[in-house]
């Protein structure tokens, strides 16, 4: 894990990979811009876990976020079809499914779990006006996965904005002014990684 990200992230993470594997997933938090924020007290999760495969239940996910817990886990098994899909928006049933390889489908999961924790800061400052602001415009979501309920909306709208910010502003224009005023309030300016396949005309 490099210096930058070793700082932020030696007590709370575990990870079934070497030093160097685990470093080539992080770095996508380096790349994102993140680090800052994330490395206040105040913004920290409390655990990032990454291993082979994660239970919901019963059910294998590909990462899993813990409000209460303030938990990350995400699962280093990505299956064909989970990843390298086009990308039409609203239609993909995950951001993640967009990534040209298994390790970028890793690192889009871990920016949507971030992006939960990142809606539970927001929780926390202000609940009652952000569940309510984002309820009529989930039907908007990037990806099926993110019309499922308002907490899915908002992690994808996080993913969106990090990695297709020209198609967020175009195919979901409310909930990208949603976002954005919402990531000025938490204090929070990332980078647009812009892998955005967004054509004209
Ligand atoms: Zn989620």
């Amino acid at each position: 894990v490099s210096l930058e990200s070793q700082a932020v992230f030696s007590e709370i993470l575990t990870s079934t990979l070497n030093d160097e594997e685990t470093s080539e997933i992080l770095e996508i938090f380096r790349t994102v811009g993140i680090l800052p924020w994330l490395s206040q007290s105040a913004n920290r999760c409390k655990s990032i876990e990454l291993k082979p495969l994660v239970w919901h239940g019963k059910n294998e996910v590909y990462g899993l976020y813990s409000f209460k817990d303030d938990e990350i886990k995400v699962a280093l098994t990505r299956s064909t079809g989970s990843f390298n899909q086009p990308f039409e928006w609203g239609r993909i049933e995950r951001l993640s499914h967009v990534a040209k390889n298994a390790t970028e489908a890793i690192q889009r999961t871990l920016v949507h779990e971030l992006g939960h924790h990142i809606h539970g800061r927001l929780r926390s400052h202000n609940k009652l006006r952000f569940g309510l602001s984002l309820r009529s415009i989930i039907t908007n979501g990037a990806s099926q996965y993110g019309k499922l309920d308002v907490y899915e909306y908002f992690a994808e709208c996080f993913v969106a904005w990090v990695y297709h910010r020209t198609e967020f502003a175009v195919y979901d224009s409310t909930g990208y002014a949603t976002l954005s005023a919402v990531l000025k309030e938490l204090g929070i300016e990332v980078n647009d990684l812009g892998y955005s396949n967004f054509i004209n005309g």
